[in-house]
């Protein structure tokens, strides 16, 4: 076991190396708050847990306030005289949202939570019909989406455990192989009623081959939607000319936008305006020019807003406001650019501590095949404990999902190569060497 050197004694070659990496590749640390480390040598915490709920900007607070400053001030008259205007305040969000994920503003709007959308989306794209029914999801997808494609399959009156196929890897493999998934669409996809699956898989990390499975799944005359909750914000997203038919994705995770924050959604080109879908509707479905009117008959625009039901939560768009405008200001090239570096260095980091202890890193080395986080498959004793040990012993925030992963995302716009170095060492500290 290697014993953190005290502090008297300065840092370690390794440590020194961490703070010369951050000295020349920085991020926006200073953009975020940071949860403190309560307990170990460092004031915060390694947060790498991004992945899971993102880190408040700093902005965030100020903004929020101004938007609960025009409630005070404005009442009632805030929905037209705000500063942002409250009625189209969701159209501040589409432009950013549709730069984040490659599509059209026309194709993406922010509303309502994740699954929600995914269910809305099904009304209109799980449209089972004679032998095409069945629901290609990945064996490791989040319970959220097997259970909601499940309940989907009852609700037509179809069996789930007929309907619902979960792709596994090959026998000792982790992750699916893109080639497998496009081999299964050409042999059974005219059973296939829809595919959905998450472009960066949570569990794993694998970030699957969005244009390769659309396109086979669409030549097999199968609907396309992709879950992209691990992959907004964390990978580049081409979404209009991959011809994805639809996708969703949530805002707390690597959008920073708050515990349970909205969800977006895209639905491609050739769907809008389209009189033969079925959709659910409220007022938000009308066109907004005929919102008002009060009329019994709804006008949907040929827009992803004919997908919209209600007026929009306006201090929940907030923050997903301020994070956007972030996300716009430093690029997604940029930030795919530094976290290719800060997970490659995290990479290596746990390849000499996996070498010699009961780990293994489970997603995918091609860098292309993953986004930034990184798996590690404990091999004894319990993860949840272990996580516990890092978090409290050495102020490592990392996440723990049963039975046995424990998961590192190093996130592009606000992690540190000193984080990774931490968590490196916490692990090596934390789990004993023994003869592999
Ligand atoms: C985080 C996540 C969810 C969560 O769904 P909510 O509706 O936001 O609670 C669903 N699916 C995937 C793939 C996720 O990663």
């Amino acid at each position: 076991m290697r014993i953190p050197a005290a502090e008297s004694s300065g840092p370690t070659a390794g440590e020194a190396q961490a703070h010369r990496l951050d000295a020349a590749d920085p991020g926006h640390r200073h953009l975020f708050h940071v949860p403190p480390a309560d307990g170990g040598r460092y004031p915060e915490a390694a947060y790498l847990a991004g992945n899971s709920l993102g880190l408040q900007p700093r902005a965030t607070r100020t903004e929020l306030l101004a938007d609960l400053d025009a409630w005070g001030r404005l009442g009632v008259e805030g929905h037209l005289e705000a500063e942002r205007p409250w009625l189209p305040y969701h159209e501040l969000l589409t432009a950013p949202a549709a730069r984040l994920v490659g599509a059209l503003p026309t194709e993406t709007v922010v509303m309502n939570s994740l699954t929600v959308n995914l269910h809305l989306l099904m009304v209109s794209f799980y449209r089972p019909a004679g032998v095409r029914t069945r629901i290609v999801i990945e064996d490791s997808a989040f319970p959220s989406d097997s259970y909601a494609v499940r309940s989907q399959a009852r609700f037509h009156g179809l069996d789930p455990d007929e309907t619902v196929v979960r792709l596994t890897p090959r026998p000792g493999e982790e992750t699916l192989r893109t080639s497998d998934v496009c081999q299964f669409l050409d042999a059974e996809g005219d059973t296939v009623a829809l595919v959905l699956l998450g472009g960066v898989n949570y569990l794993t990390g694998e970030l699957m081959d969005i244009p390769a499975i659309t396109a086979a799944g669409r030549a097999a005359g199968a609907v396309v939607g992709w879950d992209l909750a691990h992959a907004a914000g964390n990978v580049p997203l081409a979404l209009h000319d991959w011809d994805v038919d639809f996708a969703a994705w949530c805002s707390y995770k690597y959008l920073n936008s708050g515990p349970g924050a909205l969800s977006g959604v895209f639905v491609h080109e050739r769907h809008l305006g389209d009189p033969t879908l079925p959709r659910f509707e409220g007022w938000w479905s009308t066109e907004a020019g005929s919102r008002f009117e009060m009329a019994p008959v709804s006008r949907p625009p040929a827009t992803v807003e004919a997908w919209q039901i209600s007026n929009p939560p306006i201090f929940a768009m907030g923050p997903v406001r301020t994070s956007l405008e972030l996300f716009d200001s430093v690029g997604i090239p940029a930030l795919r650019e530094r976290s290719l570096r800060l997970t490659g260095y995290l990479e290596r980091l746990l390849d000499e501590i996996t070498a010699h202890r009961p780990l293994t890193v489970i997603t995918p080395r091609d860098p292309q095949r993953r986004g930034c986080q990184l798996s590690v498959r404990v091999g004894a004793g319990s993860v949840v404990a272990l996580a516990k040990r890092l978090r409290h012993e050495h102020g490592v925030i990392a996440d723990a999902r049963e039975p046995d992963i424990l998961r590192f995302a190093p996130v592009p716009l606000y992690s540190t190569y000193h984080e990774c170095w931490r968590a490196a060492e916490a692990l090596a500290a934390t789990v004993a060497e023994v003869d592999r």
